[in-house]
């Protein structure tokens, strides 16, 4: 099994401080917060093999250091329910990526499956210069993007912190039911944000966490993206 320290290490031996989203994404699981399993391509063969293993409908994404947006530039195809479709998409994110980022190193392509819809929501965590770590929520998409609706608390948190945060948003009906579905677990992501609290508490070499978006549901949520900064190494 890969522990934090190795995902951290390997990163600092390459003298990185921001973690490919399969890094980030393994670490974050570590602190008990479910993420899409994902999985690294080096391959076309590879990325079909995987898709195969993890099952359909599959997403593929851009695995490079240098891309942030990975949508933005070409880097994300949604719903792919084939073996040739999954060849293609390889392809294609390849041939984007080296036309928008001819610098990139690119490690290769992830896999992962399709996540069932969900309510998108964000949960962050940034360090104040005065306050130190803070933890930020939010819904997903537009919400977030342009009418920033979210809401901050300092770590570490106390439940009723995270219970306020959530609550007060100005989405917070889209999570009591949106468009007609079942509520989503508010107590789970109250737990979430504790987690990430004490996770965060415990990792002061960790400068900075995405987790945008989170798919959350009735009962569960799953984290289908996530991007973790490190501190630089002399910290
Ligand atoms: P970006 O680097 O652009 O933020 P993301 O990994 O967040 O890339 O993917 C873009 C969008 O694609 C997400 O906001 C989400 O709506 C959708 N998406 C990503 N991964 C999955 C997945 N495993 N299942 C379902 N939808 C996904
Ligand atoms: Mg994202």
């Amino acid at each position: 099994m890969i522990t934090k320290q190795d995902i951290i290490a390997k990163a600092r031996t390459k003298g990185r401080t921001i973690l490919t989203e399969i890094e980030s994404k393994e670490l974050i699981k570590q602190a008990g917060i479910s993420v899409s399993e994902t999985v690294l391509a080096t391959s076309k063969e590879e990325a079909v093999a995987l898709s195969q293993r993890l099952g359909f409908p599959a997403v593929l994404k851009v695995a490079s250091p240098d891309v942030v947006h990975k949508s933005d530039a070409g880097g994300v195809k949604l719903g792919l329910k084939t073996a040739s479709q999954v060849g293609k998409a390889y392809d294609d994110i390849l041939k984007a990526i080296r036309r928008e980022y001819p610098q990139a190193s690119i490690q290769g392509v992830s896999v992962q499956k399709m996540a069932p819809p969900g309510v998108e929501v964000i949960i962050g965590m940034s360090k104040d210069p005065q306050f130190g770590p803070v933890l930020m929520f939010g819904l997903g998409g537009i919400l977030v993007e342009i009418l920033k609706d979210v809401s901050f608390r300092i770590v570490p948190l106390v439940r009723r912190d995270a219970a306020e945060m959530i609550k007060e948003i100005k989405g917070y009906p889209l999570l009591e039911s949106f468009r007609g579905q079942e509520p989503a677990d508010v107590p789970h992501l109250e737990e979430l944000l504790l987690k990430l609290s004490d996770f965060v508490e415990q990792r002061p070499e960790i400068k900075e966490i995405d987790l945008n978006p989170i798919f959350a549901y009735s009962r569960g949520s799953i984290a289908v993206d996530a991007r973790v900064i490190l501190e630089e190494a002399s910290q």
